[in-house]
């Protein structure tokens, strides 16, 4: 089972380095940005993602493990950037501390993927409930939750409509809790939660997964119904990866739903109009 590579609490506390310079736990900065498309092979196939997401951190031509050398400096660039950082390509204390900031699973927009990952070809999408809903919350409520993040986006006008059905083998997207350690994708660590795109067109899933997609919670972190100190507010973070689950990548703008930091004791009930127009764009077209 892949262990997480990399320890937010290492990250939190590397001192700034010069350029070139050389440090041990410099490595769980480049285990970060591999694992979340920023340190890519030149002209490496999407599908590759899919494995670096799941622990192999083949390494990108010139790479050194431990040293501030170009290609990761390049990388913290572009992390940056996602992030609407200065783009120092060094380790400033903003970097870090955004860098060891709880997020989804899935990874940021930056490896070079359109900024579309596939479409549903049809109205009707079906969701179904898997068989585990997480202890911390009456299931009902959970489900009543995540009902209303599906029922916002359909609210966006963009004539997709969502309906419940009772097999998550017959769905098109399987909604439940999963340990940290999931098999199809570790949340281990910082991970919140993760969901996949549509698999229209067909292409490598960034989470190996058979259909349904999956939109699965980590169970070992704290969620609630509502804005609850240290706490993830279920349909919050649902809204996020239902947005995965229709097309739209991570945005860099803080106020877009699809940012790719989660914030605990934290309520977002709606796509911000930037979301809206994004989620047009797909379903338009
Ligand atoms: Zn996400
Ligand atoms: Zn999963």
């Amino acid at each position: 089972m892949p262990q997480p590579t990399y320890n937010r609490r290492v990250i939190r506390r590397l001192p700034e380095m010069r350029a070139g310079a050389m440090r041990e736990d410099l490595v769980h900065v480049q285990a970060y940005l591999r694992r979340y498309g920023y340190l890519f092979k030149s002209g490496e196939p999407k599908e590759h993602l899919a494995a670096i997401a799941t622990g192999d951190i083949g390494l990108p031509h010139g790479l050194t493990i431990g040293r501030l050398d170009a290609p990761t400096r390049r990388g913290i660039q572009l992390f940056q950037r996602q992030f609407g950082l200065q783009r120092t390509g060094l380790l400033n204390k903003q970097t870090l501390r955004k860098m060891s900031m709880p997020r989804c699973s899935v990874m940021d927009a930056a490896a070079g993927p359109a900024a579309v990952q596939g479409k549903w070809p049809r109205s009707q999408v079906t969701f179904a409930f898997g068989s585990r809903m997480t202890p911390q919350l009456d299931p009902n409520h959970a489900r009543d939750s995540i009902r209303s993040a599906f029922r916002s986006w359909e609210a966006t006008g963009v004539g997709l409509h969502f309906s419940e059905i009772p097999s998550p083998q017959a769905a098109d997207i399987c909604v439940e809790w999963r340990d940290s350690n999931d098999p199809d994708h570790p949340m281990l660590g910082i991970e919140v939660a993760h969901a996949d795109y549509p698999p229209f067109p067909p292409r490598a899933a960034l989470i190996p997964s058979t259909p349904p997609v999956p939109l699965h919670f980590d169970d070992g972190e704290q969620w609630a119904i509502g804005a609850k100190p240290q706490r993830y507010d279920v349909e919050t973070v649902a809204l996020h990866e239902i947005g995965h689950c229709l097309g739209l990548v991570h945005e860099k703008n803080p106020v877009s739903v699809m940012y790719g930091t989660m914030y605990p004791n934290k309520l977002r009930r709606k796509p911000h109009p930037g979301d809206i127009v994004r989620i047009r764009a797909i379903y338009s077209a």
